[in-house]
């Protein structure tokens, strides 16, 4: 690894991104992702700490990763996050940190998580009714997600990007709804495929809609001219008419963008994952604490060496979102 100018795998991807999931613990349980009782609680020392996230930081830093997204489980749950953030900002001027989160939290840790240098956030959000976010959610609060929303707005940030997923019979008349807040608000909407992993027993009872279908609804309505957004994200992105905003599909299911990925994912307990859709995982925590650090480099290279180079979901069943972090 030592030799080589940044992390490339096998089929010539440069891997410049790495996602952390800073726990795999949530303030919400919503249906489609976690169960009631949530996830198993993992040992508190089992977890990585800050500083042994900053190691690995620096680590892939000097590998050539450029990109940090912290999630989780809900990482706005994890005490002093900004201080962590301050730390991974450090590493270098390029550095770029991004947030995903349900936004339950965000509005009164804002200003300190930007200002630390958080610079894009993503929210998930997959319904504008109160009600119907409580029961999604088993519980959640649709006022203070959106007033997360509206303050994540007013900062000067990337375009904040809403995470939605579509289920046939519960959500599906909301499309439009949430296709018009990209018109009115320079919000990038994003309507991203259920993946049938873990428990999905929710998925059964309402079903999927494909990012097709979703488009297609959509465009009963707004005319949608192709937005050229460069990014190295799997979503495609339209610009309705008019609009302040985008609107991006992310269709694992129908349409694979596994050519262009160049991610890997590092669990709350330091596993490495090299593909969501793989099981594969390689524990850097063992070697990082006994400071073996010749053996965790080894294992970054391995991890980015066994990258598929592609997937199949059918096959990959055995974790759920909320330990990887979607
Ligand atoms: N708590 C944070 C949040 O809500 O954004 C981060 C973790 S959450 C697991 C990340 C994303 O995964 C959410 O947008 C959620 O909707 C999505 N997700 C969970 N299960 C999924 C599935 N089976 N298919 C597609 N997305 C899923």
């Amino acid at each position: 690894m030592k030799n080589e100018p940044g992390l490339t795998d096998n089929f010539d991807r440069r891997i410049d991104y790495l996602r952390i999931s800073l726990t795999d613990r949530c303030n919400l349980r919503c249906r489609y992702c976690l169960p009631k009782e949530g996830v198993k609680q993992v040992a508190h020392d089992k977890v990585l700490r800050y500083e042994e996230i900053v190691e690995l930081a620096g680590l892939f830093y000097r590998q050539g990763v450029r990109k940090w997204r912290l999630t989780g489980g809900e990482p706005l749950i994890k005490p002093n996050l900004a201080f962590l953030i301050k730390q991974l900002k450090a590493l270098g001027d390029d550095v770029r940190l991004a947030l995903t989160t349900n936004a339950l939290l965000l509005e009164p840790l804002l200003d300190d998580l930007v200002g630390s240098g958080i610079s894009r956030i993503n929210i998930s959000l997959d319904t504008l009714k109160p009600d119907r976010y409580r029961y999604l959610s088993r519980g959640g609060d649709f006022n203070s997600v959106w007033r997360g929303v509206t303050s994540a707005l007013g900062q000067k940030i990337e375009p904040v990007r809403l995470n939605v997923i579509i289920f046939k019979n519960y959500n599906e008349d909301e499309i439009l709804d949430f296709a018009r807040l990209a018109v009115e608000y320079p919000l990038w909407v994003r309507f991203i495929e259920y993946m049938p992993l873990g428990d999905q027993d929710f998925y059964a009872r309402f079903g999927g809609v494909s990012g097709h279908d979703v488009k297609k609804i959509i465009k009963s309505e707004l005319k949608l001219s192709p937005a050229l957004v460069q990014e190295n994200a799997p979503a495609v992105y339209y610009r309705p008419d008019s609009s302040a905003g985008l609107i991006g599909f992310i269709n694992p299911l129908s349409h694979a963008f596994c050519q262009t990925c160049n991610r890997l994912r590092l669990s709350s307990v330091g596993r490495l994952r090299p593909c969501l859709f793989s099981d594969r995982e390689f524990d850097l925590k063992t070697p990082l604490r006994i400071k073996n650090m010749a053996e965790v480099e080894n294992l970054i290279d391995k991890a980015v060496k066994s990258k598929p180079a592609g997937y199949s979901i059918s096959k990959s069943r055995q974790h759920t979102m909320s330990a990887i972090g979607g």
